[in-house]
């Protein structure tokens, strides 16, 4: 059965050139993937994509005839979309299923999802749940949440950046890897020293406070031990090492490559989370 990888992260964290880098990883080990592509406002999708959400909507006229903006023109294309949602999980069950015209054809491994640039339309909304649930009821489904590793090395971008993915940790109930990308520019050592040891995290705090330059807030007085964010920091740090403990953390490059096999590795562990603690719960649920 194969597995669907969910892309999901802030806008400009990189999901559509990952998309495309991981694509042509597996095409390369000639296991060539599903693709869907649910960006509805994208211009040019840079891959073959077997379902595009553009094919069935069009946001243009969505907005248009609906007197939208932006947001509300995606957030209604995603809802017009996931109307047919029972139709596409039959399509990719009869598609990735063995195709008895071709009885020798390698099986798909691979369901690779983009999702909207605005994230929060995707994953707050009743659509994008729906299309979630959908996907995780058929296949085991793992999130990817792609975040821009450069702009993440100030305590407070990386802490906000966690505390994002640990709610959509809690919103999917769905397992999670952490795919620290651009490494090409910043190497992601760091956030993964910050995640196992606190002790770094808390150095890394301090020696920001004594610079001067906490969070970008310069001469605010609102220092890493002493003043209110410091210590809310210091708190919910304690918190998030329960969250890092169910995560995969990869550092990738989707420009050169870096990581992509580290980054299979975890999907199948994280597949196999999916069946033995995921899976259960969600069916619980039911
Ligand atoms: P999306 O909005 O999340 O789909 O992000 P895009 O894939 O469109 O990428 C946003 C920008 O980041 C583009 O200018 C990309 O060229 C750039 N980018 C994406 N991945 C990498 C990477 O691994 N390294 C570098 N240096 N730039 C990247
Ligand atoms: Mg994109």
């Amino acid at each position: 059965q194969p597995v669907a990888i969910v892309c999901v992260g802030m806008a400009g964290s990189g999901k559509t050139t990952f998309m495309q880098r991981i694509n042509s990883y597996l095409h390369s080990q000639q296991e060539p993937p599903y693709v869907i592509n649910l960006d509805p406002a994208v211009r040019t999708v840079p891959f073959d994509s077997n379902i595009d959400i553009r094919d069935s909507v069009n946001y243009k006229e969505v907005m248009k005839s609906y007197n939208l903006g932006p947001n509300g023109g995606i957030l209604t294309s995603l809802n017009l979309f996931a109307t047919k949602i029972d139709q596409i999980i039959s399509l990719l069950e009869k598609r990735t299923g063995p195709d008895p015209a071709k009885p020798d054809a390698k099986p798909i491994k691979n369901i690779l999802v983009d999702t909207p640039g605005q994230i929060e339309v995707f994953v707050w909304s009743a659509s994008g749940s729906i299309l979630l649930d959908s996907l995780a009821s058929s296949f085991p489904t793992v999130i990817a949440y792609i975040i821009d590793t450069p702009r993440t090395t100030s305590t407070s971008t990386f802490m906000s950046n966690m505390l994002y993915a640990c709610s959509i940790l809690y919103k999917t109930k769905l397992p999670m890897i952490l795919v620290m990308n651009k490494t090409d520019v910043k190497d992601a050592e760091f956030a993964k020293e910050w995640m196992t040891d606190f002790d770094a995290f808390q150095a890394a705090l301090r020696e920001e406070e004594e610079a001067g330059s906490f969070g970008g807030m310069e001469g605010e007085g609102v220092g890493g031990g002493s003043g209110y964010m410091g210590s809310l920091l210091n708190s919910m740090s304690l918190v998030l090492e329960e969250f890092y403990s169910h995560l995969s953390v990869v550092g990738v490059s989707s420009m050169t490559g870096a990581g992509i096999s580290e980054f299979f590795e975890a999907v199948g562990e994280k597949a196999k989370e999916f069946e033995t603690d995921y899976k259960p719960e969600l069916e619980r649920k039911r």
